[in-house]
């Protein structure tokens, strides 16, 4: 399986860091008792790294931004909107969408672990899981956006939504200006998985 963190060297060898090598462990003890059928855990991780991705999301997003009646309905029943465009499966089952306003700038974080809306942005970055993440997320959101190249005007209010195993949030990022003629498909293009994470903001046309 190919993973974002699996580091190749000039000399053709790659280095699994020590959870991949547990990981790895793991899977070979459970797949010799029987436990698990490689095949099928080949299927899920297939799906949640090729099929099931950010750009859903990005259908949602665009779809709010298009549709006034779909945006009011996303942000009054986020799960039963995203259901609607085929959206739907495990660690999405509560959605909550949370709409950045020219007020308030909203951020996504799990500070106990990873909760992450899997059928929307599909599996988390690296950096999501990270301890430094979660624990400054909350303590510093503006430092984090630094970070991550985002710098907000001043005034704006930044909201860190904490996920759980029972909520997970969609950030609707601001609909870029100078898009008014552009289509579902064009303003997809536009939204980033960090948008949506509120650790970034859509791309401009
Ligand atoms: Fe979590």
């Amino acid at each position: 399986m190919a993973h974002d963190h699996e580091h190749d060297h000039a000399d053709g060898h790659s280095e699994l860091d020590e959870t991949e090598l547990r990981v790895r462990a793991l899977q070979t003890v459970l797949e010799q008792k029987g436990y698990i059928d490689p095949a099928a855990l080949d299927e899920i991780v297939d799906t949640y790294q090729t099929r099931v991705g950010p750009r859903n999301g990005a259908q949602v997003v665009a779809r709010a931004w298009a549709d006034p009646a779909f945006r009011d309905w996303l942000l009054r029943d986020a799960s039963a909107a995203i259901a609607s465009l085929g959206y739907t499966g495990r660690q999405g089952e509560h959605m909550v969408a949370v709409e950045n306003t020219d007020e308030v700038h909203n951020m996504v974080v799990c500070t106990l672990c990873s909760c992450y809306p899997w059928p929307v942005l599909g599996l988390p970055p690296v950096w999501y899981k990270s301890a430094p993440y979660r624990s400054r997320a909350v303590r510093d959101p503006h430092g984090v956006l630094a970070d991550f190249g985002v710098t907000l005007p001043p005034g704006k209010q930044v909201r860190v939504w904490d996920s759980t195993a029972e909520v997970r949030y969609l950030v609707i990022p601001q609909r870029p200006a100078g898009t008014e003629g552009l289509g579902e498909a064009q303003l997809a293009a536009l939204v980033t998985r960090d948008s949506m994470i509120g650790t970034g903001l859509p791309r401009l046309p």
